[in-house]
This record gives structure tokens, sequence and C-alpha cells, in this order.
């Protein structure tokens, strides 16, 4: 079954509020009726409303870039699934590297996390990926399916729809050195796999599962084309307008 592509770019704690809304603003003209493929921004929590008034009349969608298991209540800094559709959010990353490695967060308080912003109505970012160490011990497909087996407890087969994963090895973030097309396409394969056995053949065939860790223009339209990645999470290049429309320009 055809997939369509969906790019979406992780801003990380990047941007000022102007540089975001420049940055959204530019993206909003160039890509943002583009209809054969799917695209997403996501800013730092507090440009979301900025950047979404940027995005108006575009198709871009906006995302964060995490979000908290609880609704409400005394947990300082953390912000919920209401704020953040309140503020215009479709789309939450969660599970991202360095949440789980810088932050500390366990596969547990991600499946907290799924399993709060699909009760939510957000549509998700799923991210899980081996270190390098883990790699070069051949453990990347324990790993990965550990994350993704923890990350999904409980979630119902009739809620995967607002589901997209994303395979970023940690070694190709913001490294700069990409999985090879055939690295990538080995372990979406294994996730779609796993897929169709945790939900059905049908939820596997249509769960999109982005590529990520060092995406640029001229690796892109290699990656894209492998059978099982459907698109691209960005960090670095999507803070640059031209490499983000050549990424998107790729998919399509
Ligand atoms: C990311 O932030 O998810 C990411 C993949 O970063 P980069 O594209 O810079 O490697």
């Amino acid at each position: 079954m055809p997939r369509k592509p969906f790019i979406a770019g992780n801003w990380k704690m990047n941007t000022t509020g102007r540089s975001a809304v420049e940055l959204a603003a530019t993206l909003a003209r160039s890509i943002g009726s583009l209809d054969a493929v799917d695209l997403a921004v996501c800013p730092p929590f507090v440009y979301l409303p900025a950047v979404k008034a940027a995005l108006a009349g575009s198709r871009i969608a906006l995302g964060a870039q995490d979000v908290f298991h609880e609704d409400d209540g005394a947990f300082t800094g953390e912000v919920s699934t209401e704020m953040l559709k309140d503020v215009g959010c479709r789309y939450v990353i969660i599970g991202h590297s360095e949440r789980r490695h810088v932050l500390g967060e366990t596969d547990e308080m991600i499946n907290r996390k799924i399993i709060k912003a699909m009760a939510a109505g957000l549509d998700m970012i799923f991210c899980v990926g081996e270190l390098l160490e883990e790699r070069k011990s051949g453990l990347t497909m324990d790993v990965v399916s550990r994350q993704v087996k923890i990350g999904l407890e409980g979630v119902a087969a009739s809620d995967a729809g607002r589901l997209t994963i994303a395979y970023e090895p940690v070694w190709a973030i913001g490294t700069g050195v990409n999985a090879t097309p055939e690295q990538a396409q080995e372990v979406h394969a294994m996730i779609r796999q796993l897929l169709a056995g945790r939900f059905t053949a049908t939820v596997a065939d249509r769960t999109r599962i982005q590529y990520g860790g060092s995406v640029k223009p001229s690796n892109a339209a290699e990656l894209l084309r492998q059978e099982d990645v459907d698109g691209a999470l960005v960090g670095g290049a999507s803070l640059k307008a031209a490499d983000f429309e050549a990424i998107a320009r790729a998919a399509l």
C-alpha cells in the first residue's frame, strides 16, 4: 500500500522568536501548498503560537518536541497535551533520542506519553534508535524492537492511525554521518513486521516510518527511495529553509 511521504523538521532548542517566524513564513511560501507530501515543523514550545500564525494558510502542520503524561498539576516545567492542542499542534515528537539519552527518559515514560497523546487525539512521531555501541555489538534489532514494544504497550489498533515511527540511529543524529539506505531499510522493514504482529498487517502497511539522522538534500532522495522509508525527521537541515524545501521535494 503506498504511503504518503511525511517530512518533519525538529528545530530542537534553536531559533529565536524572530528567526522561527521567518523560517516558518519562508517555508509556508515555498512549500506550503505541496499536497503530495505531508509536512510539519516542530519549534521550541515558546514559539509554537507565533509559528502557528506564520504557517496560517499553508498545509504545513505544527508539532511540539515533547509532551508530559499528566493532564495538569504540580509538574514544574512540563507541558500537557491540552496545552499543545490549545496552541494548534497537530503533532508531537515523543521519545526523541535526546530526551532518552540526555534527559533520561525511559521506555516506560515514553509509553505513558504515547498513551496520553493518543487519548488526547494528537498525532505523534515516536522515535526509536540504537546507540553506536549497540550497533557495533549487533544489538540494533534487539534495542529497536524493545523500544517499539514497550513504547506501544496498551495502544489500541484503532488508535494506530495517529502513529508515525521515526527510526533515528543515535550515532547518525547531528553527526553528519547518516545510516546507509540499506541500513535504514533493514531496520524499517523489521519495525513494519513488528507492527504487523502487534496490530494487523493493514496497520503495518499504513503506518509511516520516517528515517532520521543527518538527512540533507544530498542524501534525502536515496534514503526516501527505500521501500519502507516513508519520510524523514530532519534536525539540522530543517533550520535552513532551502535545505528543508529540497528534502521535501525529494520526497515527491
Ligand atoms: C533529529 O533531530 O531528530 C535529527 C535527526 O537531527 P539531524 O537531522 O541534525 O541529524
